[in-house]
């Protein structure tokens, strides 16, 4: 970057120690910080016909003040200030609060230009802004900033203004060239240019769309590069794929794969057999039929003479993925074991000593699996279940521990892709966007909480005829005593109810994982009947004959929660149904409660829910990952996203990039970001 740019801002008129103390505070430092610092938004002065104006619309009319100011005061400081004044042939009310100088300052006749909510009925304009005679030309659109102690958006706007008509030139372009002219974007300094003071609605349009480019472009440069990179450096072993026993595997299976299984297999299968490291991430919907996949990909790494271990958030889910793994590959001479905290003593040791000398191909367990004590001969492909609930670091345990092992993450949450090719932009993703044939639909509907009696005489006729029922209430950290409450009045309200009916069983977080275990157990086997519990259930469950899902107080959770909640029903043979119970204060919260009764596909939930709840809370606070950007939208922006991700993937993967001097600006951009410290690579 030109030295000028990065000139403390104190050289600019008007900026003494003090302003610039409160610069910092924002995190401008530079005349190029000044420059990036972005308005959060504009506000519009263009002037409008009040016939087109709807009403508490914002608008900026020009008129003549056409009667006297009159003034009420309230207490010391708040005062109203009420004028006539004549906008073409109407007449109009022009209402300002707190500024009882306007009042000396206004005469008759006088030309002025306001700017303010309009009330239709009583044909009223509450002023935000008051300008003598017009508006200047230019000035249509007007930046906002946000802005700290005794900075004001004025003084902001001026302070930008003076870097960019004294530096300015300076800036320089970063996109290359041949992407400039083949997206017509506009050049650095005009972009800013704009940004800062747009000349009309169309021209901030052009500026926008060049700044979100950008931004997209050098986020995705950075991903794609770390993805080439760790490809380069990663010592992964290429194996061979033995189709005909892979083949044996899958016709063994009571069912076809579906075209998306089969394609995510292949797709597996390429990594594999590559000499990188496979770093993939799988993603479907629960039901989907990840575990099948999975699966396979085992088999295909045990062939060719390999361990490979798959790692789930529970003890409860190690023991189903243990058991389907266990049937799925019966016949075919292969070692199964499954590794939890309950596997003790004499037992435990003597299965870490045939993990360590490679008796046993496959082995199921929880993230325990990675720890100090276990020890694998050959490992050569790890797969992890619910990706998200893992931390993020067993890569690096993995490595430390010297196996490089092709790594698969599977989630069950559907991520939006704009989501995923950021949030996980330098993995691979590949998606199973298709259920296995003859899924019955989970009929889903929302009742108010003033029907719940209704609900429980419907779960009654269904446990008469033999199913069972889960019934969720919200456990959320910061009202966890009132929500446990909650659940627990619950609970005792509907063993009340039911006592004569059936078992009503009582889970939460609260519980040891023993006693969860045993409640779990109980439901499985149909000893409890309806099982009140808190989001614990949420990941994986499978117990077929449990056929409605209840959700209390539905409007708390969000739409992926709800959706994962729904797939614990609908395993079996049996009609499903999933009732939401709740009553939501706002429109989004009946737009996602409505929107869970019209769709099942998790695919389209996820889009619709990043649409409502933004990119920043999609993951949920402390696991977000998702980078921030200062004017590009994920979800509205999306399809320059993709485009500058493709750009941005045949750079990097082209030899001119990492040669040519043309790019130097780019591949010094990469150093600066940190990309290539060692700490990143495998
Ligand atoms: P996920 O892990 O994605 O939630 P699973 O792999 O547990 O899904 O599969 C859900 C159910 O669907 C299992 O009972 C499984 O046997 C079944 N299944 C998986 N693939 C198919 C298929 N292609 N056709 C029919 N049933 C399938
Ligand atoms: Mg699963």
């Amino acid at each position: 970057m030109r030295q000028e740019l990065l000139q403390p801002v104190v050289i600019l008129n008007g900026i003494g120690e003090e302003t610039a103390n409160l610069l910092k505070e924002l995190d401008i430092h530079t005349i190029n910080d000044l420059i990036n610092y972005l308005p959060y938004r504009y506000e519009d002065f263009k002037h409008k016909e009040l016939t087109e104006v709807k009403h508490d619309e914002r608008v900026t009319v020009e008129g003549t003040v056409h009667s006297a100011p009159l003034i009420q005061f309230y207490g010391k400081k708040k005062s109203r200030l009420t004028f006539r004044v004549l906008v073409d042939r109407f007449l109009i009310t022009v209402i300002c609060f707190n500024r009882p100088y306007y009042k000396t300052k206004l005469n008759l006749n006088e030309q002025i230009t306001v700017t303010g909510k309009w009330d239709q009925h009583r044909q009223t304009i509450t002023v935000s802004e008051l300008v003598f005679g017009s508006r200047p030309n230019g000035h249509e659109i007007e930046p906002v900033y946000s802005v700290k102690g005794n900075l004001t958006v004025k003084t902001m706007r001026k302070f930008i203004w003076q870097s960019l008509t004294k530096y300015g030139d300076y800036l320089e372009n970063i996109i290359p060239n041949q992407l400039v002219s083949k997206y017509k974007l506009l050049q650095r300094k005009d972009t800013l240019k704009l940004l800062h003071h747009p000349i009309d609605g169309n021209s901030l349009k052009q500026a926008r769309r060049t700044y979100v480019y950008e931004e997209f472009f050098l986020f995705q440069l950075k991903m794609q590069a770390l993805r080439k990179v760790q490809r380069n450096h990663s010592q992964g072993i290429a194996k061979k794929i033995n189709h005909r026993q892979v083949n044996n595997l899958i016709s063994s299976l009571p069912f076809p794969l579906t075209g998306a299984q089969k394609r995510v297999v292949n797709e597996i299968f390429d990594d594999m057999s590559q000499p990188y490291r496979m770093n993939r991430l799988l993603q479907g919907d629960v039901g989907s039929g990840k575990t099948v996949v999975a699966t396979i990909a085992l088999y295909a790494n045990m062939i060719e003479g390999y361990q490979g271990a798959l790692m789930v958030p529970t003890e409860i889910l190690a023991e189903q993925h243990f058991e389907s793994l266990v049937k799925m590959l019966t016949n075919l001479d292969v070692n199964v074991e499954l590794l939890t905290s309950s596997v003790k003593g004499k037992r435990r040791k003597e299965l870490l000593e045939r993990l360590k000398n490679g008796e046993i191909d496959i082995v199921v367990g929880t993230h325990a699996l990675i720890q100090d004590e276990v020890q694998f001969q050959k490992l050569g492909l790890v797969i992890t279940d619910e990706q998200h609930r893992f931390g993020v670091n067993q890569r690096r345990v993995l490595r430390e521990k010297g196996y490089f092992p092709d790594v698969l993450f599977m989630t069950a949450t559907p991520i939006p892709r704009t989501l995923a090719i950021t949030a996980f932009g330098e993995m691979d993703v590949s998606i199973i966007d298709e259920y296995p044939a003859g899924r019955k639909k989970i009929e889903t509907y929302w009742v108010k909480q003033e029907m719940f009696d209704r609900v429980l005489t419907f779960v009654q006729k269904e446990i008469e005829k033999g199913r069972q029922a889960y019934v969720i209430c919200p456990l959320i950290e910061e009202s966890e005593k009132l929500d446990l409450q909650n659940a627990l009045d619950l609970h005792s309200q509907l063993s009340f109810h039911f006592q004569s009916i059936c078992k009503v069983g009582l889970m939460h977080g609260k519980l040891s994982s023993a006693e969860k275990d045993e409640v779990m157990k109980a439901f499985s086997a149909n000893e409890v009947q309806i099982l009140v519990s808190t989001t614990v259930v949420e990941v994986g469950v499978n117990v077929p004959n449990s056929t409605i899902m209840v959700i209390y107080d539905a409007e708390r959770f969000g739409l992926s929660q709800l959706h994962q909640l729904r797939g614990r029903v609908g395993r079996g043979s049996e009609q499903s149904y999933c009732i939401l119970v709740g009553n939501p204060k706002n429109e989004v919260g009946k737009e996602r409660l409505r929107i869970m009764t019209e769709t099942n596909d998790g695919f389209e939930l996820s889009e619709k829910d990043l649409e409502l709840r933004g990119p920043g809370d999609f993951f949920g606070k402390q696991q977000s990952g998702v980078p921030v950007f200062k004017m590009a939208d994920m979800v509205h922006d999306y399809r320059i996203l993709e485009v500058a991700r493709t750009d941005a993937a045949m750079l990097v993967n082209s030899n001119s990039f990492w040669e040519d001097d043309h790019y130097l600006p780019l591949r010094d951009y990469l150093k600066d970001s940190g990309i290539f410290n060692s700490e990143k690579l495998d």
